[in-house]
Order: structure tokens, then C-alpha cells, then sequence
């Protein structure tokens, strides 16, 4: 088994408000993108981050693409030799290696496991005028992080269509691959606003 980490890292991140892309802020020290890179690759045979077009100045660096699913594409492209892939956001700088770990575990049996917390908000669908259309029934809700963690045949094929997603867990899903969902830690949040990366901050300087 061949196991690759992929990070998208190519999103602008334009509601964080920062004089660069997401990926390259400095959180609790180091560029947020190192500490997704640091955690993946105790457990990966290599990691490779798709950056925005222009910053791929590194060996393990590719240029992403327009949508999330395009950046994770171009990764794939250059990893051949995985069996397994590991893809999990930038943007999410609490991840550890255990959950990755946790992930590969939970990947026997199965195409694809995703980390993921059941909903504690209630989620309303809304009509296009801000109406209330629906509301789902909260337990059977999770909110999808990642890690998410394929066999790579299936997400190169998922990902082969050529559509997009905001996660590759709906992709392979999409394809007829079964996904499993493994509860995630509650501070493994994702970075999008000023005060997620405030928090981050202080969550990894705790941790030190
Ligand atoms: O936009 P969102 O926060 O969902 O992005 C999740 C991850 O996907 C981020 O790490 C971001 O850098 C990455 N991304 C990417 N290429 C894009 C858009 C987002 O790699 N075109």
C-alpha cells in the first residue's frame, strides 16, 4: 500500500481578508499549510500541496486549479504510484497524524472514510427568496472535515468525470463508492474567518 497526502491549498481564502492566499498565512508560527503537511507526512509516503498558479516554487508543489476538485486533480496527477490517497484542506491546520491514522484504519471494507461531527446546529434548507424549504432531520447530519481517505482508483475515477464538489467524499459517493463517516474532534475546524484563525492559534499554541 502506496499512501499519498494531498493538500488543496489553492483557494484565495477571501473572507479571511489577508494580504495573501489562506494557505501561506503564518498561524501559531509557521505558515498554515506546514502544519497540514507536518501531520500527513508522519504517516504518508510523500505529500503533495496544490498551491495557487505561480507559487509552485517547491518539488512537492503543484498549481491548483479553479475549484477545490481541480486542485486535488492536479495532486492525484502527479502521484502514479499511490494505492491510497489522504486529502485533507489547508485549511484545517489541527489536524494530527492519529487522525489520519484513525482514518486509514477505518478504510478497510470500504472505498472511502471521511472524519466528520454529527450536527449540533439545526440545518434549514432555503428557498431562493431566504424562505425556510425544508429541514432535514438533524440526525442523520454530519458536518464533513477532513482527513477523507480513498483507495486511489476509485478517486481518480470520481474525480475523472470531471466534476466538482466542495468535498471528495461526495465525489466518490457520486460514483457508487461507499464512504464511511468517523467522528472527527470538535477543534479540528476549519480556518475561514479572523476569528477561526485566532482560535487555531490559540488551540496550537495550547497543544506546544
Ligand atoms: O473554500 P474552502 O475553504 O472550502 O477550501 C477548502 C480547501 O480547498 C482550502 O485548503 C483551499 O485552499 C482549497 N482550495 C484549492 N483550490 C481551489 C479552492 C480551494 O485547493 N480552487
Amino acid at each position: 500500500m502506496t499512501v499519498v497526502g494531498i493538500v488543496p491549498a489553492g483557494g484565495s481564502g477571501e473572507r479571511l481578508g489577508a494580504d495573501r492566499p489562506k494557505a501561506f498565512v503564518v498561524c501559531a508560527g509557521k505558515p498554515m499549510v506546514e502544519w497540514s503537511v507536518e501531520a500527513l507526512s508522519a504517516v504518508c509516503s510523500r505529500v503533495v500541496v496544490a498551491v495557487p498558479p505561480g507559487l509552485e516554487r517547491r518539488p512537492d508543489r503543484v498549481a491548483g486549479g479553479a475549484s477545490r476538485s481541480a486542485s486535488v486533480r492536479n495532486a492525484l496527477a502527479v502521484a502514479p504510484e499511490a494505492t491510497v490517497v489522504v486529502v485533507h484542506d489547508a485549511a484545517r491546520p489541527l489536524v494530527t497524524s492519529g487522525l489520519v491514522r484513525e482514518c486509514l484504519e477505518a478504510l478497510d471494507g470500504v472505498d472511502g472514510v471521511v472524519a466528520a461531527m454529527p450536527m449540533s446546529d439545526t440545518v434549514h434548507v432555503s428557498s431562493p427568496d431566504r424562505l425556510i424549504h425544508d429541514t432535514p432531520d438533524r440526525s442523520t447530519l454530519w458536518s464533513a472535515q477532513t482527513p477523507q481517505v480513498f483507495h486511489a482508483e476509485i478517486l481518480r475515477r470520481a474525480l475523472g468525470e470531471g466534476d466538482s464538489a466542495t468535498d471528495e467524499a461526495a465525489l466518490v459517493a457520486s460514483v457508487g463508492g461507499t464512504v464511511r463517516l468517523i467522528e472527527g474532534p470538535s477543534d479540528n475546524i476549519k480556518v475561514t474567518t479572523p476569528t477561526d484563525l485566532r482560535l487555531a492559534e490559540a488551540i496550537l499554541r495550547d497543544r506546544c
